[in-house]
């Protein structure tokens, strides 16, 4: 049983949440990599072989998607500056941000426009993969690009893929099977956003809509698929493949950050802001970039005031088991893309020593970066996405934030940092809903 009494009165920050307070926590246990590495179970050429098996999958995506023509079937996403949104946050906030400040445009990936089609697509596609092979229909060295054919929709057309899902990753795995040819069904609390429904309805998939919160729908869909030997059922809180997908953007971004001679080192550190819901997705890029540059990338998880389900999993030492709503919180948020009330269970424990640490941000402060990014660089994303701006607007201003800087000797070097805003979603939200939100006061 949780004593939400003992528990917030036994740490300030959990006192400060508990009362839906902002706050940033750094990470006591956040220690050297390679010490870190050696706590987690988890061998990186795993992220190797994910972005080798999303190049073997690249010719049928293209056939697939032609929007991702362009890119010959790799789904990959803009990293630019946004000088001009640096600018505004400074007065706007009455801030310092040193170095340069760039957007990791997921908010712009092909097919799911969300950080959920690096995951999401990964897990469907590997899915596809092991079943294709069981079934003696595909062999290891063909190419992939034959599973556009007919007989082999026929094929996924026998089986079922199932997700429970607030909106995005519901689009991803959606979006994906169906075109694959799978049966969908993904199951959304009734809350969730209608266009989203309406989006997966019109690809085919059968859309479930459960009372309650999400963890409902995830419970009765788990349920759903566990009594049908033709069903996979998607995990968002424990699959291994979405980490993976997740983590092969790691790899993508050194390559982005090069070609624009971006130096990562030492001297030149990377502060990166993540959005967090279950996890997954920044626990997932956030192991991909510790393995590549180590001591050097600095990571931190950005949650809504109301749905702060990492954080007190972390810091409690309690990750999936504990829960938002045992202390009182009601996990409701604007975020919907961040309204999870408990963390996921694989991803907490694998962060305990490489996370920075952990902002919350309140609802409103959404919508304004939201409009700050129209009105400073035109680009539009969706309130989920805009929480990772907390991170680079509190980092050099805070106390504890300083705490930070000041232990891992990062004082000097500031100005030669390279802070990224990670940008989570947006792109297939509708005009009219999009005007909707850059009108939202809160
Ligand atoms: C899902 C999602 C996240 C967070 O991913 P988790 O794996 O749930 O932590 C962040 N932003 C958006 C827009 C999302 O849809």
């Amino acid at each position: 049983m949780i004593n939400k009494g003992e528990i917030t009165n036994s740490n300030k920050t959990l006192k400060d949440v508990s009362q839906l307070k902002e706050v940033l926590w750094i990470n006591p246990k956040n220690m050297k990599y390679e010490e870190a590495a050696k706590t987690i179970n988890l061998d990186t050429s795993l992220i190797d072989d994910a972005e080798r098996r999303l190049n073997k999958f690249a010719p049928l995506i293209e056939i697939l998607f032609p929007e991702t023509q362009k890119s010959h079937g790799i789904i990959e996403s803009p990293l630019r500056g946004i000088d001009n949104m640096k600018q505004e946050l400074i007065s706007s906030y009455d801030t310092q941000i040193s170095g340069k400040l760039l957007l990791k445009m997921d908010s712009h990936l092909a097919i799911a426009g969300s950080v959920k089609a690096r995951g999401g697509i990964y897990e469907v596609l590997k899915y596809a993969e092991t079943l294709a092979l069981k079934n003696n229909i595909l062999k290891e060295d063909d190419d992939y690009s034959i599973m556009a054919e007919k007989r082999f929709k026929d094929f996924f057309g026998q089986h079922k893929v199932q997700v429970g899902s607030t909106g995005n990753l519901g689009l991803s795995i959606g979006i994906t099977s169906a075109t694959l040819g799978f049966n969908v069904m993904v199951h959304m609390s009734s809350d969730a956003k209608q266009w989203k429904k309406d989006l997966l309805r019109s690809k085919g998939a059968q859309v479930l809509e459960y009372d309650g919160d999400f963890s409902k729908a995830v419970e009765e869909g788990r349920k759903m698929s566990d009594q049908d030997p033709m069903s996979y059922f998607v995990d968002d809180e424990n699959s291994m493949n979405l980490f993976l997908g997740y983590a092969v953007a790691a790899r993508r971004l050194k390559k982005q950050l090069d070609d624009m001679n971006i130096t990562v080192n030492k001297d030149n550190p990377l502060f990166v802001y993540l959005p967090c819901g279950v996890g997954g997705a920044p626990g997932g890029i956030t192991y991909g970039l510790k393995s590549i540059y180590k001591d050097d990338v600095h990571c931190f998880f950005v949650e809504p005031t109301h749905a702060p389900a990492m954080l007190i999993g972390m810091v409690t030492g309690l990750h999936n088991d504990i829960s938002v709503q045992d202390l009182g919180i009601d996990g409701k948020t604007h975020a919907d893309g961040l309204a999870v009330g408990r963390p996921s269970k694989l991803v907490g424990k694998m962060m305990d020593y490489l996370l920075g640490g952990v902002f919350t941000i309140e609802d409103y402060k959404l919508y304004d970066n939201m409009r700050m990014l129209k009105t400073s660089e035109n680009i539009d994303i969706e309130p989920s996405a805009c929480a990772g701006f907390e991170g680079v607007i509190k980092i050099e201003k805070s106390e504890a934030e300083k705490d930070y800087i000041n232990k891992h000797q990062l004082k000097g070097k500031m100005k030669n940092a390279t802070h990224i805003v990670w940008a989570t979603g947006g792109s297939l939200v509708p005009e009219e809903i999009n005007k909707e939100f850059l009108n939202t006061y809160l």
